[in-house]
């Protein structure tokens, strides 16, 4: 027997995550579309867009977990709580969350959370941030022969600054999406010289990837730090790409100098 592309949540207690893509309306996939539209509540998080918040229907109450009443950043124990809780009346919940649902996003303390009050869930992934960030500079985030191996990492952990792979991600041709990396950038940036990285390396800040305010900051390993220091809304840095344009404008460069 055939199943339905989208079968229904089954009935009862349940809770869909859905990641809501960086920012655009056009970024949220058509299951997490259907899931929102299916939810009778949706608890989201801060960094879920306005064109993406404005797709769900009117009728279905929201909870914002990034704001006043949870206090300026909901603890992780009160947003789980408050999912069992909503979730145990019957309601379908559809906990929304900026970008991927796997990345960066807590799921599976949440997850846990549902599992021991024995509460069923799914999931429907989203476009995470550095996808749409280097669609926006033209750039693909591995390369033949360049880079085998992208790393998305964090500038930020529970600890403060996170430690990485320093060495490794100093290597020439390395590509890496820095996450929460705006507090961290001076250090990423001492850390990655005191690793032998070049001062040319190209960085490519996109600040507010596929929103209207979107800001794309094309520097090098050598100033991205008091870049980043600019930046006001959410970022992701990709180190090691330059937007595809200031490639080719370098290599123009190069070659009337040859
Ligand atoms: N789950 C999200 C990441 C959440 S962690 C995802 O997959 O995209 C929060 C970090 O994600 C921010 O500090 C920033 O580095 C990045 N981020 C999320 N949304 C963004 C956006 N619209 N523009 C730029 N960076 C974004």
């Amino acid at each position: 027997m055939l199943t339905p592309p989208n079968p229904p949540a089954p009935r009862g207690p349940f809770v869909t995550f859905v990641g809501a893509g960086p920012g655009a309306a056009q970024h949220l996939t058509l299951g997490a579309y259907h899931a929102l539209q299916g939810a009778d509540l949706i608890i989201h998080d801060r960094l879920v867009g306005p064109e993406v918040l404005a797709l769900i229907p009117v009728h279905i109450p929201r909870i914002d977990v990034g704001k006043e009443g949870f206090g300026k950043q909901a603890a992780q124990a009160d947003i789980n709580a408050a999912l069992i809780a909503h979730a145990s009346t019957g309601a379908h919940v559809a906990r929304l969350k900026g970008g991927d649902t796997g990345i960066f996003g807590r799921l599976d303390e949440e997850i846990s959370a549902l599992e021991g009050a024995g509460i069923a869930y799914a999931i429907q992934p989203g476009l995470t941030a550095a996808s749409v960030a280097a669609a926006a500079i033209g750039q693909s985030l591995t390369q033949r022969g360049r880079n085998a191996a992208l790393r998305i990492v964090t500038g930020h952990d529970m600890a403060g600054f996170a430690d990485q792979d320093w060495r490794g991600l100093a290597q020439r041709g390395e590509v890496a999406a820095i996450y929460m990396g705006k507090k961290s950038a001076r250090f990423i940036q001492g850390r990655l010289m005191m690793q032998g990285a070049g001062a040319d390396t190209p960085v490519t800040l996109v600040e507010n990837v596929s929103r209207a305010d979107q800001r794309i900051i094309a520097c090098t390993l050598a100033t991205f730090a008091a870049n980043a220091a600019q930046l006001a809304g959410p970022a992701v840095i990709l180190l090691g790409l330059a937007p595809r344009a200031a490639t080719q404008h370098i290599s123009h460069l190069q070659e009337a100098q040859a």
